[in-house]
């Protein structure tokens, strides 16, 4: 059996890192198990360089930036971190603790759970194209890094709001940007975003369809359905995401639209999980990272009050490491 955990923190994202320092301060022996292979979740994912100025006390600073700082945050309290692991299954035991299945049938054990994992797991809603395989390093579903795309033609598929942000990112580093949208309008978007991708310099397709992806042992054009065909280094494409939304009932919990209710102290419907972050839900909810790390407070001191009915309701940081 593997070793028996206090808090086992399901989801490496933002909340989960900073779930993994509470717990640890807290001096609850813990575990982070995140299915990608790096922490960060959808701060990583989706804007690792853009800038955040809603994070109270980090007035402008970049995803990469704010992960780097709470997984450091994490790691003071030297947590154990697991990445690559989906978890698929949480079964209680007689005696009250869990075992947590991953993707290959491991197990982790553990007193407490607290679920840190968003949505759940996502795909991106692939390119539509046919030949799509043979082109897959040049077909991207989100910008990571801006400079990836210093001076090479790109074209991006979307038709919503996303696209133009896209673009709008791009435009000025790329040496060429197209915008291809199924539709005739964009979803989701306001009359500024229209107004800053008139005046910017993107080319913009409606009503229109990428039919086929050419080019000799990388990608060097793009042709649409109406014939018309560009040259492209990179074609970046949101279409929409995919989510699984069943992980959450399959694991036993309550669910709506595929989150998870909790009480005001974050506890589920399973005596001894609890939550925090994007995948919970109650009245007032944001899914912010602030309201993330506020929730992991409480997921954590809750987790703390149940393993030890005598445990401090909460903590000063001022007075635990007084003497650093
Ligand atoms: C484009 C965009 C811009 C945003 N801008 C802001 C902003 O300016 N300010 C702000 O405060 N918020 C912003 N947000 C919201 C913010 O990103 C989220 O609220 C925050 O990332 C939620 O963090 P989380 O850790 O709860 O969930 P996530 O970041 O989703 O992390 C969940 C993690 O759990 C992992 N996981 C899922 N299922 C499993 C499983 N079965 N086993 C193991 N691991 C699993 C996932 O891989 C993921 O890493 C933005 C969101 C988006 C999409």
């Amino acid at each position: 059996m593997s070793e028996l955990y206090d808090v086992t923190i399901i989801g490496g994202g933002t909340t989960g890192l900073y779930t993994a320092f509470y717990s640890g301060m807290r001096e609850l022996k813990t575990k982070v198990i995140e299915y990608q292979q790096h922490t960060g979740g959808k701060v990583s994912f989706f804007y690792p360089e853009k800038r955040i100025y809603d994070v109270g006390g980090f007035l402008g600073v970049t995803g990469d930036e704010l992960v780097q700082n709470v997984e450091d945050q994490a790691r003071f309290v030297d947590p154990e971190i697991v990445t690559g692991e989906k978890i698929v299954s949480i079964d209680k035991q007689e005696d009250g603790t869990f075992v947590l299945t991953n993707d290959a049938g491991q197990k982790h054990h553990s007193k407490t759970v607290i679920v840190a994992s968003g949505m759940g797991t996502f795909e991106m809603e692939p390119l539509n194209v046919g030949d799509r395989a043979s082109y897959d390093d040049y077909i991207h579903y989100t910008i990571q890094r801006k400079e990836q795309y210093n001076r090479k033609k790109v074209a991006i598929v979307s038709d919503s709001r996303v696209g133009i942000d896209w673009a709008l990112a791009l435009e000025g580093i790329a040496e060429a940007v197209e915008l291809i949208n199924r539709g005739a309008d964009f979803k989701g978007t306001s009359e500024q975003d229209l107004e800053s991708l008139r005046a910017a310099d993107v080319r913009v397709h409606l009503s229109s369809k990428v039919e086929t992806l050419e080019g000799e042992g990388k990608l060097q054009q793009l042709k649409l359905e109406n014939g018309e065909v560009m040259e492209a280094d990179d074609v970046l494409v949101y279409e929409g995401l995919h989510i699984d939304k069943s992980m959450y009932a399959e694991w036993g919990l309550d669910t709506e639209k595929g989150r998870i209710p909790v009480e005001p102290d974050m506890r589920a419907n399973i005596d001894g999980i609890f939550v925090a972050g994007d995948a919970a839900v109650y009245n007032g909810k944001t899914m912010l990272i602030a309201s993330g790390f506020n929730e992991a407070m409480a997921a954590v001191n809750s987790a703390a009050k149940y393993l030890n009915p005598k445990a401090a309701p909460q903590v000063y940081s001022t007075v635990i490491y007084k003497n650093r």
